[in-house]
C-alpha cells in the first residue's frame, strides 16, 4: 500500500485549483472581505464582523476567488468571493441567498436561472441587480439572517 502525504495530494490538486482555494480546502485559511472575515469549519461558514458580531451559514464554504474578476458566485454551497471586487457582508448574504435558492429549486433549475442572470451581467449590467432571480437571492439571504440572528448589526 502506497502512502501518500497530504501535501502530495494538495500538490496534485493544485493542477485544478488555485492556491486560494487550496488554502480553503486545507481549512487553514481565513477569507477576508470588507468589514470582517470568514472561517470555514465542518461544512459551515462563519462570518465575524470587525465590530465583534458573527453569524454562521450552514452548508456554505467560502472561497477566495480572484480568477473571476469582480464576479461573485455560488454553486452547491461553495461561495466564491473576490475580495478585490468589493465583497462585503451584503455580498456574502446575497450569495448565501443563492445557496438557499438552489436548495429550493434544485440544481438544474438553479444553474439555468443562474446562467440567465450571469448573461445579464454582460448584456445589461446596469439592470443585473434588479433581475428577479437576483432580488430573490438578496431576500432569501436577509430572511435567513433576520430569522436566525434577529437584530444582527452589520
Ligand atoms: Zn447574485
Amino acid at each position: 500500500m502506497k502512502k501518500i502525504s497530504f501535501d502530495d495530494l494538495i500538490a496534485d490538486l493544485s493542477i485544478i485549483e488555485s492556491e486560494q482555494d487550496l488554502n480553503s480546502i486545507r481549512g487553514g485559511d481565513t477569507i477576508y472581505i470588507n468589514g470582517g472575515y470568514i472561517v470555514n469549519s465542518g461544512g459551515n461558514a462563519t462570518f465575524y464582523s470587525n465590530n465583534g458580531t458573527s453569524f454562521t451559514l450552514p452548508g456554505a464554504t467560502v472561497y477566495s476567488s480572484q480568477n473571476w474578476g469582480d464576479n461573485h458566485y455560488q454553486l452547491s454551497g461553495g461561495i466564491y468571493l473576490d475580495p478585490n471586487g468589493g465583497a462585503d457582508v451584503s455580498t456574502l448574504i446575497h450569495e448565501y441567498g443563492h445557496y438557499l435558492q438552489q436548495q429550493q429549486m434544485g440544481t438544474g433549475s438553479y444553474i439555468a436561472a443562474g446562467l440567465g442572470s450571469a448573461y445579464s451581467v454582460y448584456t445589461n449590467p446596469g439592470e443585473h441587480a434588479s433581475q428577479p432571480f437576483e432580488v430573490q437571492a438578496t431576500n432569501y439571504g436577509y430572511q435567513y439572517i433576520a430569522q436566525h440572528y434577529p437584530g444582527f448589526v452589520y
